[in-house]
């Protein structure tokens, strides 16, 4: 018997799991263990998809607007409890309290969104299409259809999917990181209590075995994915391979562009913040600034200045600006990125490592910290340069003009968000056009949308055909069949073998 403090929830009740396999949950800021998570077995994965499944048939039944009605609910109950999801973020990832704040923020949009149901499920019809008949589509939910979600967005990414999944009638299993496990089991609470039937919605905690068994099971019948790419390439593979619809979602390298006539005072806290924030944990986190013309010399020394003071500190302190980093592995990942960095060349104006670990709170000194870094001159054939460092590393790269910047950004192996920072109105307009990146901010340094519009990347930051919520979300959620109509009164007798058209 697993001695798992964080366990599944399956079927509107806690579940320790019959594999007996446990994983330590640790706070970022102190290092300390805090928990033991469940790793569910296949055998896990199949119990929950068997409740999914049968929970299936009557919530698929239910019409919109009572399955609205329970989004509505659980929407009132989130604004009850936020700031308890917001804090048990912290204590899991790290991120800084008000952060973690906008996080659940962000996450409850999509409730509201996913309350718009019955009006997003409606469908079109053509009356008389062919004399005597009538032609309407409909959606349907697809099933069992289930979450794989990163560490670093432990209720927003969720959020992403469930409720329009939900909400169009089909039934979720959610697996979380087990980085951050906690946070999916008070959701999973909060739903019960707006009242939504047992087995709707169920956690399966884990990592690889878990993920494999949900990708194999012949239950799901859809996939949504958010994570690193090499990750999203696999799941896309695996899933498709299966027949199951699948979008995956993976990492980044989000540049911001930074022309002569931008404000620069606005550009420099842009930057701070988005490459900063959340310790650059972000998948919307600036890593590159593209420096046009001769605003480097200007731009970097105040990067520098503004770098050097930024509070790192327990997220859980109201004044911190950035937390700890999520585990000592991707502590020790970053800090080899900005080993490679210094050998490669680029310069290192301000380093990270040489963070005070004394000023960033009690019982903090075993916490994984870093401070921000920030390199100048780098260059495209950098490791630095290619590669998701998913950590506080900002990349100074200088170019001459906005074509250098676009063909510069338009080569990258990701596309999945991007930003601008001019006055000219020409220059953001051509910039939003031939830019090869699915989410384009201009002056808006992290842009990523609003509910009713859907979240998503190009190249290799996206595998798969729709986005993530918006009304794309409820497209991958749902099927659409056609139905062709006709009564007794308008049939014609005989037997037609010719292609049937308009009469
Ligand atoms: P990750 O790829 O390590 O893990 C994501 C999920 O996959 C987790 O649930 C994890 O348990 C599972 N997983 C890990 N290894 C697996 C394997 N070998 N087989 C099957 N499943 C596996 O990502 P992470 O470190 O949790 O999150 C950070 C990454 O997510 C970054 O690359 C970031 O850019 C990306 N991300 C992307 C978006 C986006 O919208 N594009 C949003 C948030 C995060």
């Amino acid at each position: 018997m697993s001695t798992a403090n964080i366990q599944h929830y399956i079927n509107g009740q806690m579940s320790a799991g019959d594999s007996g396999q446990h994983q330590a949950v640790t706070n970022p800021a102190t290092g300390q263990v805090t928990g033991q998570v469940a790793l569910a077995s296949h055998a896990d994965v199949a119990t929950a998809v068997a409740a999914a499944e049968a929970a299936f048939p009557a919530w698929a039944d239910t019409p919109p607007i009572r399955r609205a009605r329970v989004m509505f609910k659980f929407l009132q109950l989130l604004g009850e409890h936020k700031d308890e999801l917001a804090r048990a973020i912290t204590l899991e990832h790290g991120k800084v309290f008000t952060d973690a704040q906008g996080e659940v923020a962000r996450g409850i949009d999509i409730v509201e969104f996913a309350c718009g149901i019955p009006q997003l499920l409606k469908g079109d019809y053509t009356e008389q299409v062919s004399t005597g008949i009538d032609n309407w589509t409909t959606r349907q939910p697809l099933g069992v259809v289930a979450g794989i979600t990163p560490f670093n967005f432990p209720v927003m990414v969720p959020m992403w999917m469930f409720p329009i999944a939900i909400a169009a009638g089909n039934t979720f299993i959610l697996k979380p990181s087990p980085l951050d496990p906690s946070a999916s089991l008070l959701i999973a609470d909060l739903l019960k209590r707006a009242g939504l039937p047992d087995g709707v919605f169920n956690v399966v905690q884990g990592d690889k075995a878990s993920v494999e068994a949900l990708l194999d099971h012949p239950g799901v019948k859809a996939l949504s994915f958010v994570g690193s790419t090499p990750i999203a390439n696999l799941i896309y593979e695996r899933g498709a391979r299966h027949g199951k619809r699948v979008q995956a979602l993976g990492g980044a390298k989000n540049h911001m562009v930074v022309m002569p006539d931008a404000d620069l005072d606005k550009a420099v806290d842009a930057l701070i913040g988005a490459a900063y924030g959340s310790a650059g944990e972000r998948c919307m986190a600036i890593s590159v600034a593209v420096l046009v013309g001769d605003v480097a010399d200007e731009v970097v020394p105040r990067l520098a200045e503004r770098a050097r003071l930024l509070k790192v500190k327990n997220g859980l302190e109201l004044d911190a600006e950035m937390g700890p980093i999520v585990t000592a592995q991707a502590h020790r990942r970053i800090t080899g990125y900005i080993e490679q960095g210094v050998a490669e060349g680029a310069e290192l104006v301000v380093d990270g490592r040489d963070l005070d670990v004394a000023t960033t709170g009690d019982d903090c000194a075993e916490g994984f910290w870093m401070g921000g870094s920030l390199f100048d001159h780098v260059t495209p054939e950098m490791t630095l340069y290619q590669e998701e460092i998913f950590g506080p590393v900002l990349a100074c790269v200088r170019v001459p003009d906005i074509a250098t910047a676009i063909r510069l950004i338009n080569d990258h192996e990701f596309g999945n968000g991007v930003s601008c920072f001019t006055e000219s109105g020409s220059v953001a307009r051509e910039f939003g056009r031939r830019i090869q990146v699915g989410m384009v901010g201009i002056n808006v340094p992290i842009p990523v949308p609003m509910a009713w519009h859907g979240f998503g990347g190009w190249k290799r930051s996206l595998f798969g055909d729709t986005h993530a919520y918006g009304e794309e979300g409820v497209r991958f959620y749902t099927k659409q069949k056609s139905i062709m109509q006709r009564w007794s009164d308008s049939i014609e007798h005989g037997a037609e073998f010719v292609m049937p058209t308009a009469k």
